[in-house]
């Protein structure tokens, strides 16, 4: 008996959050002819529209960012960690339709919905309670008689541009930081999945976020991400998404000095070595793999494993695969929802046929289902070329063969990206050795689920940089500004 409420009745609480508008400036503007369509990706139903802004509906948006940094910034730390724990609440309370907007527009199975919720509250909770120890440094001069005060401030308006594979938490891992520090927030949420965000938005302005402080605007990427970067009042960039929009968004960045937080694409490598506990190995990769259909971005993307493990590995690995269930968003055992898209398909569809065409072989699944369903993958073999370079982006596991450490190290490392990796290893020296030798952002030890609030998440090489979450996650969000003074 599943303790999950019937599907029919979560579907109408996630339809009843949709909102077809965006949010300029505390107003709702509402959908009209000019408009971005949203469709369920497990069956292809139109969901709602948002509308595709003008250039000065985005100026707007900016400009009350702008107009409403001062009070923000002057308002107490205790009082916004004090909205922000009522945003929290909120969200809380309606935990269950946010899962169910989730499930409906971006497809994921509700209970992992659910999960995410809670993931993405778990930001906004941590940042609630870090809004009033925003402390600075009294430093001592050179000369030994003057004082130097450096005061830790919010850097002004900020533009976050975030994708739609977790669309609440990636929303809040930014705009629950910059609330923290005193910051307002232009959200573009990606155009898949829009609606979640637009509800926690409500939720925000809810709990108390003033009005211009949470903006969430649609369109056309070109009209809304032009305006974002090249304007002189917004003072920050924070973008999650692929590694080549996010260069594009530097380079737009660039005439105005923006900081920037860039969480961009990954290539995650997962190394088992001959002394890995099976079952932990076996169920770490699993667990990582096959989060939102493995469309997360610190998805193991190429697992090696050592020669002395890998047949019984690969033996356990295809048998938990092939059991994986997939399936409709809301029903209650579907632990794999649809693909995003038909791109998303297509893609899988091109690494296995160019991994099988290098002599790999497939294990189990390695075909589509109906619409953009994809039967869970296992492949053995072929060249690891692809996956070093490549985000697959989907339930596909391809393994590779490792003799010695060094080798697993070289090839780990052997990729542009380095967001996350993971290790099995019970020989604890090697677990630090080797962990500290790969050349990633995030590390995950003999556990294939990496993320928390308290974690600093962030990528190193062109997987990005600045970190998210965690004490580190508010750096992105403040700058220093130091006063001497001139004791007599
Ligand atoms: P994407 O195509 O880069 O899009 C991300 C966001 O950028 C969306 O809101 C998108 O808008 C917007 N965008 C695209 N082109 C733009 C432009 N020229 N100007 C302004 N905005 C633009 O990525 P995605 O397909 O949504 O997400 C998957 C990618 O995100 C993967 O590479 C994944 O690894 C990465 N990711 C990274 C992290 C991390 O923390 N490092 C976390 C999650 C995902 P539209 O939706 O309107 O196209």
């Amino acid at each position: 008996m599943s303790d999950q409420p019937p599907a029919d009745h979560l579907k109408a609480q996630g339809r009843a959050l949709i909102r077809e508008a965006a949010l300029v400036a505390g107003k709702w503007i509402p959908v009209g002819d000019d408009a971005i369509s949203v469709h369920s990706p497990a069956d292809g139903a139109l969901l709602g529209r948002v509308p595709k802004l003008s250039a000065a509906q985005v100026d707007q948006a900016i400009e009350a960012a702008a107009a409403a940094f001062p009070a923000w910034a002057r308002t107490k730390g205790k009082a916004r960690g004090e909205i922000l724990a009522r945003w929290a609440a909120l969200v809380t309370q309606n935990e269950d339709s946010l899962a169910a907007l989730i499930s409906l527009e971006n497809g994921k199975p509700w209970k992992e919905a659910l999960g995410e919720v809670r993931y993405a509250n778990s930001f906004i909770s941590w940042f609630a309670g870090m809004a009033e120890r925003l402390d600075g440094k009294a430093i001592e001069s050179p000369n030994g008689e003057d004082l130097i005060l450096a005061f830790r401030e919010p850097v002004g308006p900020v533009a976050a541009i975030t994708p739609w594979n977790f669309p609440a938490a990636m929303i809040t891992r930014k705009a629950a930081a910059a609330f923290c520090a005193g910051c307002p927030v232009v959200l573009k949420p990606a155009s898949a999945t829009p609606f979640t965000g637009l509800a926690l938005a409500a939720l925000a302005l809810e709990a108390g976020v003033p009005a211009g402080c949470f903006s969430v605007v649609s369109g056309e990427q070109d009209v809304v991400g032009g305006r974002l970067t090249g304007s002189e009042l917004i003072r920050k960039l924070s973008f999650t998404g692929s590694t080549a929009v996010g260069r594009k968004l530097a380079a737009q960045c660039a005439p105005t000095l923006k900081r920037m937080s860039m969480e961009l694409g990954g290539a995650a490598p997962l190394l088992v070595f001959d002394d890995a506990d099976l079952e932990v190995a076996v169920s770490g990769t699993v667990a990582g793999k096959f989060r939102a259909g493995g469309q997360t971005c610190v998805c193991p993307n190429r697992v090696y494993v050592q020669a002395g493990i890998k047949d019984a590995y690969l033996e356990a690995l295809t048998a938990r695969v092939a059991a994986l269930t997939v399936g409709d968003p809301f029903a209650p055992d579907t632990e794999i929802g649809p693909l995003i898209d038909e791109k998303g398909v297509t893609k899988v569809e091109d690494h296995i046929a160019r991994t099988v065409a290098a002599g790999g072989k497939v294990l189990t699944g390695g075909q589509r289902m109906t619409g953009s369903y994809f039967q869970p993958t296992v492949i053995a073999g072929g060249d690891d070329e692809l996956f070093r370079h490549e985000e697959t982006f989907g339930p596909l596991v391809p393994v590779f063969t490792f003799d010695t450490e060094e080798e697993a190290i070289a090839r780990a490392n052997a990729s542009e990206f380095g967001l996350a990796a993971f290790l099995f290893s019970d020989d604890l020296n090697r677990a630090m050795r080797v962990g500290r030798a790969i050349e990633s952002g995030i590390v995950g030890i003999n556990s294939g689920l990496i993320s928390n609030a308290a974690n600093p998440f962030g990528g190193v090489k062109q997987s990005g940089f600045g970190r998210e979450g965690s004490t580190y996650g508010i750096d992105d969000y403040l700058q220093v500004k130091a006063l001497t003074l001139a004791l007599r």
